[in-house]
Order: C-alpha cells, then sequence, then structure tokens
C-alpha cells in the first residue's frame, strides 16, 4: 500500500491544474491517468476564456499559453459573436488553442513542480472511512490517501463509486465531430444550427479541416465511420467537398447533467466528472480548469490540518452554482441553434438584445468566467468576486497584484487603510504586503467600484474580505478561510516586500506604528520573484 496526501484520479486539463495547486502548497500528491501519454487522439475544446487566462496568469504560467495560441476577438453565443475587449482585465481576449497543446504545456508545469503521474493505469474503485480512503488501481496497486478527488471526466467512475447522482437532460440532438482533408476548398464558417468547417491550424489556415456536423439520428452505437461523415456533408452542404480521409472522428450530444454533490466524505469531484454539457460556448475545459483552482488551496489547507473539513462544502456552495449556470448558458445555444421558424425567430430576438451593451455584457461576463461571485454575504462589491490585477507599487517598486499568488498563498493587501492589525498568526498561509494603487478600480460588468483601503485575496483570486484595521470581521475572514491562528505553521516565511509611499506604510503587526516608518511584510516561500 502507498501512502499520499491527495490522489486524483485523471490527468486532463482538470486534474493536471489541481495537481499543479496541490504541489504549489507542498501537498504529496498523485495523478493516476488511463492514458499512456498526454496525447490526445482530437483536438477537443478550442480555447481559453479570460478569466481561465487569468488564473493561469495568477500562477505565472499564461505565457506560455498565450506563446502558443491566437487571441481570439470574441467570444461566441449561439454563433452570435460577442466583444469582450471592453472588459476591465488585461486578458480581456480569449485564446484560440486547442485543447491537446493546452494539456501539453500544461503537463509540463506539472513536470516542474515533480508531481508523479502513473499512466496507463484507472482507478478502478475505492473504499473510504474516517480515516482515509483506499484507492484500487487496475495493476492490482492499492493507494492510500486522506483525499481522493475524481477528475475523471464525464463517465467518472469515482462519481459512479461514490453513488453520487447525476441528473440532468437526455440527449435530444447528436453532432459528429472530425478532423479531415478535402480534394476541393469547403465552406468555412459556422452554420446557423452550430457546427461548420475551420481549419485545425488557425493561423496558417487551410488543411486539414475541423468539421463539427449536426446528425441525423441522436442515438448511436460507437464512434462515426466515414460514409456517415460524407452523408451529413451531403446533408449540410450539399457536397462532401471531396472528403479523403478522417484522422480523427468523434461524436458528442446535448445531454447535460450535474453532480447532485461534489462532495462525498473524502472524496470530491471536479471538471466534467461533476457537470457535462455540449461545447457550444466553449466552456468545459474552463469550467473544470476553475473548478481545480478553486478547490486545490481549500483542499490543501484541510490535508495541512490548518482548516476543518468544512471548508470543503465552499467548494460545491460556490462551483455548483457556476457549473449550473454554464449548463444554463449551454441548452440555452443548443435551443437557439435550432433551425425551425419560430426559433429563428427567437434567434434574430436574441441577437438584437445581445447587440446592446448590457445584453453583450451580460453574456460575455458569464462566458468569460469575468464575472463570477461568489456568494461570502453583503458588503463591498469586491466581495467573492476576482481581485482586479492591479499595478501597484510596494517599496521594492511596481509589481502586478497576480504576482502575489503565484504560490497560491493569501494575500492581505494594505494599501493605506486606518488602524493596526496583527495579521502574524495567519503569516504562513497570508502575506501581508503594503502597497499603493492611485489607478480606478473596475470590474468587469458590474462596473467602477469605490477603492477600498486593504483587501484580502483567496489563493484563487477571490476577494474575501475589504475594509479597515478596526473592522472585527477580518479576524473572523481570516480564521473563515486559512484557519484558526493557532494553527500550526507548515511553509516557512523567507523574503519579504516593503512599502513606500507614506499613505501606504501600515505596520505588519500591532507592534509597529503606521506612522511613517517603514514596515516589513514577510513573503512566503523563497521562489516568490522579487519584485
Ligand atoms: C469534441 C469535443 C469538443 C469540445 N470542445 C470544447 C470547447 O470548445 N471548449 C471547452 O471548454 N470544452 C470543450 N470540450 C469539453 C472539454 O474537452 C472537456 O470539458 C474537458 O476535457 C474536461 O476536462 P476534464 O479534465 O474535466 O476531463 P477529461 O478531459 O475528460 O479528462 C479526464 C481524464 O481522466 C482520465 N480517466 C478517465 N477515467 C479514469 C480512471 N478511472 N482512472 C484514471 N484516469 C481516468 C482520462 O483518460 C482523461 O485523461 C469538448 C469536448 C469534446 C469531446
Amino acid at each position: 500500500m502507498t501512502e499520499h496526501e491527495v490522489v486524483i484520479a485523471g490527468g486532463g486539463p482538470t486534474g493536471l491544474m489541481l495537481a499543479g495547486e496541490l504541489a504549489l502548497a507542498d501537498v504529496d500528491v498523485v495523478v493516476v491517468e488511463r492514458r499512456t501519454s498526454q496525447e490526445l487522439d482530437g483536438s477537443r475544446a478550442g480555447g481559453l476564456h479570460p478569466r481561465t487566462i487569468e488564473v493561469l496568469d495568477q500562477r505565472g504560467i499564461a505565457e506560455r499559453f498565450l506563446a502558443a495560441g491566437r487571441p481570439m476577438p470574441s467570444l461566441y453565443f449561439a454563433g452570435l459573436a460577442l466583444r469582450t475587449d471592453d472588459f476591465p482585465s488585461r486578458h480581456r481576449h480569449g485564446l484560440a488553442l486547442w485543447q491537446r497543446e493546452f494539456e501539453h504545456i500544461l503537463a509540463g508545469w506539472i513536470d516542474e513542480l515533480a508531481v508523479p503521474i502513473r499512466r496507463g493505469r484507472e482507478v478502478v474503485g475505492f473504499a473510504q472511512d474516517d480515516s482515509g480512503v483506499a484507492v484500487e488501481v487496475s495493476d492490482g496497486t492499492t493507494l492510500h490517501a486522506e483525499y481522493l478527488v475524481g477528475c475523471d471526466g464525464g463517465r467518472s467512475t469515482i462519481r459512479k463509486c461514490a453513488g453520487i447522482d447525476f441528473p440532468g437532460l437526455d440527449p435530444s440532438t447528436s453532432w459528429m465531430i472530425a478532423e479531415v482533408e478535402f480534394a476541393d476548398p469547403p465552406d468555412v464558417g459556422t452554420r446557423p444550427e452550430g457546427g461548420g468547417i475551420g481549419p485545425v491550424d488557425r493561423t496558417a489556415g487551410g488543411g486539414p479541416y475541423r468539421v463539427v456536423l449536426k446528425e441525423r439520428h441522436v442515438h448511436h452505437d460507437g464512434e462515426p465511420t466515414l460514409p456517415e461523415l460524407r452523408d451529413a456533408l451531403i446533408d449540410a452542404y450539399g457536397t462532401d467537398f471531396g472528403l479523403r480521409h478522417a484522422q480523427w472522428m468523434s461524436r458528442f450530444t446535448d445531454a447535460a447533467r450535474q453532480a447532485s454533490a461534489y462532495r462525498a466524505g473524502r472524496v470530491l469531484l471536479a471538471g466534467d466528472a461533476a457537470h457535462v454539457h455540449p461545447p457550444q460556448g466553449g466552456q468545459g475545459l474552463n469550467t473544470g480548469v476553475q473548478d481545480a483552482v478553486n478547490l486545490g488551496w481549500k483542499l490543501a489547507h484541510v490535508v495541512d490540518g490548518t482548516s476543518p473539513t468544512s471548508l470543503l462544502d465552499t467548494y460545491h456552495g460556490e462551483r455548483h452554482p457556476v457549473g449550473a449556470r454554464a449548463i444554463r448558458l449551454t441548452m440555452a445555444a443548443v435551443a437557439l441553434g435550432a433551425t425551425d421558424a419560430r426559433h429563428e425567430a427567437l434567434r434574430d430576438t436574441v441577437a438584437e438584445l445581445l447587440d446592446m451593451d448590457a445584453g453583450r455584457r451580460h453574456v460575455a461576463g458569464a462566458l468569460s468566467g469575468l464575472d463570477i461571485e461568489y456568494d461570502l454575504g453583503p458588503g463591498h462589491p469586491l466581495l467573492g468576486r476576482r481581485m482586479p490585477d492591479l499595478d501597484v507599487h510596494t517599496a521594492d517598486g511596481p509589481l502586478r497584484v497576480f504576482t502575489l499568488l503565484h504560490d497560491a498563498r493569501g494575500v492581505l493587501l494594505d494599501l493605506g487603510a486606518p488602524g493596526r492589525f496583527d495579521a502574524s498568526p495567519w503569516a504562513p498561509r497570508v502575506r501581508r504586503i503594503d502597497a499603493t494603487y492611485e489607478g480606478a478600480w473596475e470590474l468587469p460588468v458590474f462596473g467602477p467600484v469605490a477603492p477600498p483601503p486593504a483587501v484580502l485575496i483567496r489563493p484563487d483570486g477571490h476577494v474575501a474580505w475589504t475594509g479597515d484595521f478596526t473592522d472585527p470581521s477580518l479576524p473572523r475572514a481570516l480564521t473563515t478561510w486559512f484557519g484558526s491562528p493557532s494553527a500550526p505553521a507548515r511553509h516557512p516565511m523567507t523574503t519579504t516586500l516593503r512599502a513606500t509611499s507614506p499613505r501606504s506604510v501600515s505596520a505588519m503587526d500591532d507592534a509597529k506604528s503606521r506612522s511613517g516608518r517603514r514596515a516589513e511584510t514577510n513573503v512566503s516561500r523563497s521562489s516568490f520573484p522579487s519584485a
């Protein structure tokens, strides 16, 4: 029997991202992956949405993906292009990047973090009790862990073994997807009912082409064949464009389901294991990666012993509604794609509404993930929303707020808040930063907000508290998200950041005065980039 703190079943986008998050928090994690390599047989998901690029930026790895992809000027809802270029984000555009490239780059990061991946074997079952989870692997071994996370896709073995319901809609349409060579130039572009034809290499153009076509029948046994694809092309375009060869063919439906619970004791679900829906709107991969970023630090705190297991319930509480909204949007997109006269009239009406700024921003905000707001109660509009990537100044120079999140620890950002507060009891999990910021505060979709004097930022980049240091809710917020002050310190703090301007200078703890004295703020982990 091998011992680990966490076993992740499945090394797709969600499992890899979660592995990275846990490794950053020094959790002993292992991934068990059915595939023998990271290669995918098809291109699958087509891109990253702005919030996904932001969460990668929060870990300092966005550039790797940006360098490999191409900016997408718009996101698409039911074939309607929605601009995102007026959202206040450093990453206001999506990124065209096939899933196979995304996984390859993400796996490189996991490799750097030295997470072991047991490839070519699968999790076949598990048993859990109060002491942990015994995870059965297809090679006959058993891994013993404190927690098991099912990131094993839509047909999740973990979800089924955990007995978690997966209610939702049965399929009403089926779609064929393929990467093919044509002898004749095809009609490139989207189709009114969804799908269409486009180059696999979206920069160079030309063949091979990716084809997505609605099928005549909903139910099929197995993967599509070349004659079926030819028939579907002729149905849609009146020609098969001289279809020669298919490198990859598959099919998907508009079935939409969501796990009724994201946690059953020591077992959690994330990504497609927790929610499936058709790819219209391109939200599957993005939602899974963001699930992982919400879950990773919470699981790390629980494994670390600094937070109670109830912290894990906030994972379901926060991410289940986000998954439900993604499902709702894709259901709407599929409905709007129907080609009868009534649905066309509905689609034209929706198109008119989305031409209006408020409508466009509302739907683009949801697709982009930039408007996600976790319900952390009433308060400043920042509460529960993502922290903007401000350009702040510290004693060590200018830096972006996202760089403070590279090591997946919390941040108490003091922007000149009145009062004193001793944050040192939480210091291993939260670093305090004294900084100044003179610019505007604006949230996507919501608009401008009043500058907060201080902000508590969770490792996933969401704001857990705003206020000043006389506010009694600050220690409560720190305890809720980062454990009790007496919880054991596991990660030593090594480097420092200091504030510059008199406005920003604040004390690290009660022992230091705010008046003109330069305060030092510990920064955990020596790997933190010096500003
Ligand atoms: C044709 C197609 C097009 C798509 N287009 C888009 C798009 O445009 N945009 C978008 O965002 N999403 C799209 N998606 C959805 C996207 O591919 C998924 O949402 C995404 O892959 C989910 O990632 P995941 O890691 O949760 O699950 P998966 O990618 O399914 O990964 C699960 C992993 O677990 C492994 N595994 C399974 N069972 C076990 C087991 N028992 N033990 C160990 N390992 C196991 C699998 O080998 C796999 O590597 C598309 C999907 C398809 C099929």
